[in-house]
């Protein structure tokens, strides 16, 4: 996946998770502010209720009972019913006038004697205006009032309370429209009725005061569902002004609907219409709260969202850089593939030696193609004059499940010789324990064996090379040709040498090498040309020198090497085998030879010296010579 795609996918996960959580969130905390909404609603309307009917009007309505009773037991009210002159009926007026006058809510106060008519009446047209007395001649005949006629009944401590209802004038509704609410208590001379004492107030004004509110809308209804205020002031008085209308316009859920309020009237105004107070939030009100939830709720949903955003952006950059690096790391291992591929000559195969895998680099070396190699045996690239004993070791050493590290010359598709210094890595089934698989990692070496082969010193010994010894043997053979010299042939090779290289390691065996050559130089003589012909074998050109010479100094080569204690390795000893020129011999032709007698002295239970030799037929088994 690119990174574009993952940080794409990450952040579209992450936000739509974001959406359904900020979802989710949003309408549990809807559902929860519209219960609350609700409920603060409730607790609203009831305070409002408390607070503006309860205390004012209850405490109003109280107050208007005290003035009414303080009327009533005036000295100036007890002095006139005992005596009504006119002094007395002055001092009357006066006292409504200034009780009026201090209670801006009076509409209206009567004294109405015995006989139901109106006697002093001092009146107000609303409530900013002062009060006036009255004249006689509109004084009315109110015998047949409903008040007059029940409070004229009433015992001399008991206060009535009217309807809440329009001022009427001989039973017809007064229009302006003029809601009053009548208390009133009877009069007594010496328990004799004298008559009574009502007070009207603007009801309107009352009610306004207590039912006005930015966030409700009061309504006061009767035992019947009547209206008697409305917030819509037509509708107040419904039945008194023939109109009908039904509560459900307002109500469409009744008056048990969870958002109306209802309280109960009865203690207040204390007449038989059981009103009813009922609460209702306006409409605008209660969108705004819910509105002001909405908004809230909305405002909330962003912000969750916003930081959503931000925050799959920023986690999507962990996993981002985790791949990144990953990315990277996964690229460097490529590269450093690639770069083993080409330049590190290595291949893997199966314990059969099957190629299971197999670097551009060892194709270039060996010529053969990947296909070529793959499912081929790794003998397709052995040389012909390999040693097999150094392969015997190899494969001893990693089926000991040890890493092999040595020389082996191999050949190139075309036949070309090619050497590789290489390091075999084991691979063991861990089943079994037997060898699964081996990893072979090379150094093409083939420059250094060439320009070894081309130099005439011997790197590790210090004499001369194969190469040299070639072209002196030439030379010499050349010269002895012509001129009838003497020349003799002496090839030594170590005794076990491979022991040593098995039991102390290379380095070791390369310091035999070493000290083998060192001993043999310095029992020289100036004439002999000594070099190292090929891994431990030597070769001595010993010029001027018949092989029973060239004897006494192989066996002083062979008695200095055998006494020598070798550090580490201790006792060492040599093979020699001698051949003498003869006529027509070639450089050819000598050293075989000379190897013959040298395979006959290894023949012969080794730490021996062989002379090669045409003319004796027969030689006893511990003879020095060796015959064809
Ligand atoms: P023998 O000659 O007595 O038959 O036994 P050998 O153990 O000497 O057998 P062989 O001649 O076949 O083995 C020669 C060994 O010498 C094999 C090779 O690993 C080792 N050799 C050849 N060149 C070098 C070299 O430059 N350094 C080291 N350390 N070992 C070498
Ligand atoms: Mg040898
Ligand atoms: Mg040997």
């Amino acid at each position: 996946m690119k990174h574009k795609n993952f940080r794409k996918l990450f952040t579209i996960y992450f936000i739509t998770f974001g959406i359904l959580i900020s979802l989710m969130g949003a309408s549990i905390n809807y559902y929860i502010q519209t219960m609350q909404a609700n409920k603060i609603l409730s607790q609203k309307a009831s305070e409002v209720f408390q607070i503006r009917n309860e205390n004012e009007l209850k405490y109003y309505l109280n107050h208007l009972d005290n003035t009414l009773k303080s009327i009533k037991n005036s000295r100036l009210m007890q002095d006139f019913i005992s005596s009504k002159n006119l002094y007395n009926k002055e001092k009357i007026n006066d006292l409504f006038l200034s009780t009026s006058n201090a209670n801006e809510l009076i509409m209206r106060i009567r004294y109405i004697d015995k006989n139901g008519k109106e006697v002093i009446l001092v009146d107000k047209n609303n409530s900013k205006n002062n009060s006036f007395v009255e004249n006689d001649s509109n004084l009315k005949d109110q015998k047949e009032s409903d008040y007059f006629k029940k409070i004229s009944k009433l015992d001399n401590s008991n206060i009535w309370y009217s309807k809440l209802k329009l001022v009427t004038t001989n039973q017809e509704i007064e229009k302006p429209y003029k809601p009053t609410f009548i208390i009133g208590t009877p009069l007594f001379n010496k328990n004799n009725f004298d008559g009574i004492l009502v007070i009207n107030i603007f009801l309107n004004d009352l009610l306004k005061m207590v039912a006005n509110s930015t966030i409700f809308n009061h309504y006061i209804i009767d035992k019947d569902n009547n209206y008697i205020f409305h917030p819509n002031e037509e509708f107040s008085f419904s039945s008194y002004k023939n109109i009908k209308r039904d509560i459900k316009e307002d109500f469409p859920n009744g008056l048990n609907d969870s958002e109306v309020f209802t309280y109960s009237l009865e203690n207040i105004f204390k007449n038989e219409e059981n009103l009813l107070m009922v609460i209702k939030a306006k409409d605008n009100y209660k969108n705004e709260i819910f509105l002001d939830k909405l908004k809230t709720l909305v405002l909330l949903l962003f912000i969750t969202l916003f930081l959503s955003f931000i925050m799959a952006v920023m986690m999507s950059n962990t996993p981002i850089m985790l791949e990144r690096e990953l990315f990277k790391a996964h690229e460097d291992l490529n590269e450093f593939k690639e770069i083993i591929n080409k330049y590190v000559i290595t291949y893997s195969a199966k314990n059969d030696g099957t190629i299971i895998e197999s670097s551009e680099a060892f194709e270039k070396v060996s010529g053969y193609s990947k296909e070529e190699l793959i499912g081929n045996k790794i003998s397709i690239i052995k040389h012909p004059t390999e040693d097999k004993e150094t392969i015997k070791n190899l494969l001893n050493t990693i089926r000991k499940n040890q890493i092999w590290i040595g020389i082996i010359k191999n050949k190139t598709k075309d036949g070309r010789e090619f050497w590789l210094e290489q390091t075999i890595i084991p691979k063991i089934d861990e089943k079994n324990h037997s060898l699964k698989k081996y990893l072979s990692v090379s150094i093409d070496i083939t420059d250094k064996k060439l320009l070894e082969e081309m130099a005439s010193i011997d790197k590790l010994t210090g004499i001369y090379n194969r190469r040299m010894l070639d072209e002196f043997l030439q030379k010499t053979i050349d010269v002895v040709s012509r001129h009838n010299e003497e020349l003799s042939l002496i090839i030594i090779d170590i005794d076990y040498f491979k022991n040593v290289n098995d039991t102390y390691g290379h380095v070791e065996g390369d310091n035999v090498l070493f000290q083998v050559s060192k001993i043999i130089s310095e029992n020289l003589r100036s004439s002999d040309i000594f070099g190292r012909y090929g891994g431990e074998e030597f070769l001595i050109i010993c010029t001027k020198t018949d092989k029973n010479s060239a004897f006494i100094l192989a066996e002083k080569l062979r008695n200095a090497i055998k006494n020598h204690e070798f550090p580490n390795v201790g006792e060492k000893t040599i093979s020699l085998g001698i051949a003498e020129f003869e006529k027509n011999d070639k450089v050819k032709s000598l050293l075989e030879k000379a190897d013959l007698a040298l395979y006959k002295a290894k023949n012969n239970g080794r730490n021996k010296t062989i002379i090669y030799e045409k003319e004796i037929k027969s030689l006893d088994k511990n003879s020095n010579f060796y015959y064809i």
